[in-house]
């Protein structure tokens, strides 16, 4: 469980996020759904850690986490740019966090094979990242953050670089993997359809508030403002 308590961010005068409290449950998929500069991102880095609250508590399950740095979070990251490294083969992408773990040899290349085969990805383990298509490149990067089974797995935008096609498939991969492996979820997302379809809570914030956390039905049919429902494209 994620708990995000009174979270308050500022970068100098300006408030990126402003009291933010919000639960995650164990293997939820909760999708944070918002207008460019909303605050979804610093939501997504604050409970990674890499940007610390200026007021407020991050805890998971009952330890506080936030004085803790990222590398002793155990979190996976997927970000919009996927950003592998680009001078390691596949398989040592994959195998990276574990690497820096001092994880055995025999236990990464164990760990590393499990993961890709899940993504479809196994044949590919020799092969740079640039001789890979974008979709496949994508699934090297969520490999990468499933190898080490993070507490939560954060993704920000993970499949805005795909074609129309390739992101259903690579999302509907996704959410079957997230369900199988029993994961706990942020998916950062500005487009409604991908947050109705994926999730099972959805966290409206705009102008760094939540302004409404529900089951994709609730704020599809009850949005509690104007916004939300116009944002969701809910029916008048
Ligand atoms: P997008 O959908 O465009 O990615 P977002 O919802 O992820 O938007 P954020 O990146 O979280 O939005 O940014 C929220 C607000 O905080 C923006 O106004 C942004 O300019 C500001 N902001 C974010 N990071 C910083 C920073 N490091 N320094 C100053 N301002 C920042
Ligand atoms: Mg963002």
């Amino acid at each position: 469980k994620v708990t995000l308590d009174n979270i308050t961010k500022r970068f100098g005068d300006f408030e990126a996020l402003k009291r933010v409290s919000l639960e995650i449950a164990d293997k939820e998929f909760m999708a944070l759904l918002g207008p460019s500069g909303s605050g979804k991102s610093t939501l997504l880095y604050t409970i990674a850690g890499i940007y610390k609250p200026t007021s407020g508590r991050i805890y998971f399950d009952d330890r506080d986490v936030t004085d803790v740095p990222p590398k002793d979070r155990n979190v996976g990251l997927v970000f919009q740019n996927w950003a592998l490294y680009p001078h390691m083969k596949v398989f040592d992408n994959i195998a990276f966090p574990l690497e820096l773990r001092k994880v055995p040899k025999d236990e990464i290349s164990k760990k590393v094979k499990k993961v890709a085969e899940m993504l479809h990805i196994e044949n590919l383990l020799d092969r740079y990242p640039w001789q890979l298509s974008g979709g496949q490149q994508q699934r090297v990067a969520i490999a990468r953050a499933l190898v080490k089974e993070p507490d939560v797995l954060l993704l920000d935008e993970p499949l805005s670089n795909l074609d129309a096609l390739l992101r259903l498939e690579v999302r509907a991969e996704l959410k079957r993997l997230q369900k199988e492996l029993g994961i706990t979820a942020v998916y950062v997302t500005h487009d409604q359809a991908e947050a109705l379809a994926m999730a099972d809570r959805i966290a409206v914030i705009r102008g760094g508030e939540i302004l409404q956390v529900g089951d994709p039905d609730e704020v599809y049919y009850k949005p509690k403002y104007r916004f939300v429902g116009g944002f969701l494209g809910s029916p008048p």
